[in-house]
């Protein structure tokens, strides 16, 4: 059963969907004002682990990550840069995207632009009126906190004294600011981004956009909403109040927070100009899949302190990993299990799922894994192992690949030369097949099998695969 930490409730709970099987989740997705660090990968490789870990237990997953191209950062970026806001948040979305693809991180069933929003939002704004939690002054559109009694619940702030009138423009800020925050601005500055609404011309405030976003894909009230711990006040907090403000319902079953990604000791961040993106890295050779194996070697809830020592850690760490497949793959003896690898493999299965299930402690679950690879090692070299166990070993890596996406899929692995020397012979045994030489036809399939490949013929040609 797995447990998730929910930051709402500051407890362990067991998690179930609402409804069904089906899981409803969010998360704030990027801010395409710029290319990501690996700090936002680590948030957005925790999510991707949790979305797979689901659909290992058999959810269907229902995952909606927003892209936010509108906000105060995007519009400064925008006015410097002398594109239109499309132009240039459409350059970073796409960014975006390619290092997600690059550290394996499975796309979202559906990605959400804000400004592709607004008809939304300004429903949800209207509802928000109607129902006495808005004011205007200054032409902008105001949430007022205190009409919301249970404002501070998420992030345990105590609004206390009179805050009434107090309010913030700005779509970042502390628990010392909080104040009457924002939710449809009022152009300040020539050139900024306008649509027409109720309330004025105007645009949207960030925490309008994430409420608006959410329950027109997941319904009003869904299962998980994610994001970095900075995101918990003002972003989350406002967020409920706005969502529960307009519909009265529980917003948010699970409030899932990762921890920060820090450098010497602190958040690896823009404004301190103390981070590397996914690009820089790659430009300094190391491997996709090792960045993804160090932001996830450590449990999401726990800081991590990036390292470039710790970077050729996980590489070392993932060599091993990959090694022990292409020897399982490459394996051929005699068929049939030994005891001692078929207690091993159900002691990692065992370790891994109770490592994930402790809310996704990712570091005990690779720590089964390498378990495991050190008793395979040990059990080929003294030559106690057999065909069942090497499939069983296939097996059971390939599902454990499936939660953390650390090794290539098996096909991506093989060398080409490999490959089309297979298909070379392949296309001999159809020519010796079409003259009805089937001697050579079958001696072309056996030497194959010696060298671990299996044969389909279908209907669509002749498939291939490894033992
Ligand atoms: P942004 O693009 O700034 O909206 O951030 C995208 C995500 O990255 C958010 O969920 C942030 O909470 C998260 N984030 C930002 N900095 C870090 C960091 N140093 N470590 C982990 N997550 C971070
Ligand atoms: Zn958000």
């Amino acid at each position: 059963m797995l447990k998730l930490r929910n930051t709402l409730t500051r407890a362990e709970e067991e998690f179930a969907p609402l409804e069904g099987n089906t899981v409803r989740m969010y998360a704030c997705g990027p801010t395409v004002y710029d290319y990501g660090h690996i700090g936002n990968f680590r948030t957005f490789v925790a999510v991707d682990v949790l979305r797979r870990y689901l659909r290992y237990l058999g959810y269907e997953v229902h995952h909606v990550m927003n892209i936010t191209d509108v906000d105060d950062k995007i519009i400064r970026g925008m006015l410097q840069s002398g594109k239109s806001l499309r132009d240039y948040t459409e350059f970073y979305t796409q960014a975006f995207l390619e290092d997600s693809r690059s550290l394996g991180i499975e796309q979202p069933e559906v990605m959400p632009r804000a400004t592709d929003h607004i008809p939304e939002m300004i429903d949800l704004m209207n509802r928000l009126a109607e129902s006495g939690h808005t004011y205007k002054s200054e032409g902008s559109l105001y949430f007022s906190i205190g009409s919301f009694p249970t404002y501070g619940k998420l992030s345990g702030l105590k609004v206390e004294g009179n805050i009434s009138g107090a309010r913030v423009d700005v779509d970042e800020y502390e628990k010392a600011d909080a104040r009457d925050f924002v939710l449809w601005k009022e152009p300040k500055e020539e050139g900024e981004p306008r649509w027409p609404s109720p309330f004025g011309e105007g645009r949207p405030g960030w925490h309008l956009e994430c409420s608006a976003m959410s329950m027109k894909y997941l319904g009003e009230s869904f299962d998980i909403h994610s994001g970095g711990v900075d995101l918990i006040f003002p972003h989350h907090e406002n967020e409920i109040a706005q969502s529960e403000g307009a519909t009265g319902k529980p917003f948010v079953h699970f409030w899932v927070h990762a921890e920060f990604l820090l450098v010497e000791g602190e958040k690896m961040s823009k404004s301190k100009g103390n981070y590397y993106t996914v690009r820089d890295l790659l430009a300094k050779g190391h491997s996709p899949m090792a960045i993804r194996y160090l932001l996830l070697s450590v449990p999401y809830r726990t800081q991590l302190n990036f390292t470039m020592e710790g970077l050729r850690g996980a590489e070392t760490a993932l060599e091993g990993l990959r090694n022990l497949r292409r020897r399982a793959s490459e394996f051929s003896g005699e068929s049939g299990t030994h005891a001692r690898v078929q207690d091993a493999l159900t002691q990692a299965r065992e370790n891994f799922e109770a490592g994930m299930n402790d809310d996704l402690n990712t570091s005990n679950a690779l720590a089964a894994v390498h378990d495991l690879r050190r008793d395979v090692n040990t059990a080929m070299d003294a030559g106690e192992f057999g065909m069942g166990d090497c499939d069983a070993v296939l097996g059971l890596l390939d599902r454990v690949n499936s939660v953390l996406g650390v090794l290539p899929k098996e096909e991506e692995s093989l060398d080409p030369a490999f490959v089309a020397e297979i298909e070379a012979m392949i296309e001999q045994r159809n020519t010796a097949r079409r003259d009805r030489d089937f001697a050579r036809a079958d001696e072309i399939r056996n030497e194959l099998a010696t060298r671990g490949i299996v044969l389909e013929d279908t209907p669509q040609g002749t498939k291939w695969k490894r033992k």
